[in-house]
């Protein structure tokens, strides 16, 4: 099926409620629209369900009610057959704390995903390797996890999700266990890989990592946070000089700076 849509990723009013004594709501009527080629961050405390959120948008766990579609399939009830089929087709994962196979040196890691799609040795060697080049780690395509540093790690994990080409780059605190020179390098490559064309959505609750994609979505408490809304008309602010109104400081209301008049 082909899909013509600009849209990657729709979600209408999902609900998940993990079962339990005493069940815990944890998401609340999201709704979240994600376009093809957009470089998105999700961002919210420790508890906010931001892995819940992106476990559902990877089809590793299920929703309640409401409706997910992802590249126009709609993701419901699906056998754990077709889930897997989706998932490999439509998505690459990055986790913090990188998940390599310790045993495996960086060309197997990245060409794994290859080995399960039917993809001949002599091939997916060869694709593991332009992977790992064009992340400047071809000098480490022969060494173990353990024999690399945080950053060429995560690098690798980034190799490995992309290289199926997925439709679209999920990434749960990619940057978690990294220190922030690293942080910025593998920020740097997901940015390189969106200005390429690839959506990309990280969860993080690091401000830093947020700021340096082009839209926060922000999680409270298993709900989306309205974006601030910007009233009366604009008139040429420049960015980075509306302010907050006296008053209004919660009210999630920005007003743009009076433009000055010289007279
Ligand atoms: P975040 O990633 O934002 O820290 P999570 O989505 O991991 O948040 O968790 C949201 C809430 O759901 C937390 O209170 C967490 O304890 C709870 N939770 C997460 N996974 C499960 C699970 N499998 N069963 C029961 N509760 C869970
Ligand atoms: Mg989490």
């Amino acid at each position: 099926m082909t899909n013509n849509s600009n849209i990657m990723i729709s979600l209408r009013d999902i609900n998940k409620t993990y079962p339990g004594a005493v069940p815990l709501h944890v998401l609340k009527d999201i709704n979240l629209e994600i376009e093809k080629g957009e470089l998105v961050s999700i961002m919210g405390a420790s508890g906010s369900g931001k892995s819940t959120l992106l476990n559902i948008l990877g089809i590793l766990d299920n929703y309640d009610t409401g409706e997910y579609i992802l590249n126009g399939v709609l993701v419901k009830n699906l056998s754990e057959n077709r889930a897997a089929e989706l998932r490999n087709r439509l998505i690459g994962f990055v986790f913090q704390s990188f998940n390599l196979i310790n045993y495996k040196n960086a060309i197997e890691n990245v060409a794994l995903p290859l080995f399960y799609q039917g993809v001949s040795r002599r091939k997916r060697n060869k694709m593991a390797m332009e992977q790992l080049d064009r992340m400047g780690l071809a000098d480490r395509a022969h060494h173990l996890p353990g024999e690399m540093s945080g950053g060429q790690k995560q690098r690798v994990a980034i190799a490995r999700a992309i290289i199926t080409n997925p439709s679209i780059i999920l990434a749960d605190e990619p940057t978690g266990a990294l220190d922030s020179k690293t942080s910025h390098d593998v920020m740097n490559t997901f940015r390189e890989l969106n200005n390429e064309g690839m959506t990309i959505l990280i969860v993080t609750h690091d401000p830093g990592v947020g700021e340096q994609t082009n839209r926060i979505i922000r999680i409270s408490d298993g709900m989306i946070v309205p974006d601030k809304k910007i009233v009366s008309a604009p008139l040429a602010v420049p960015e980075n000089e509306s302010l907050i109104v006296p008053g209004f400081a919660d009210s999630g209301l920005v007003i743009p700076e009076t433009p000055r008049i010289d007279v």
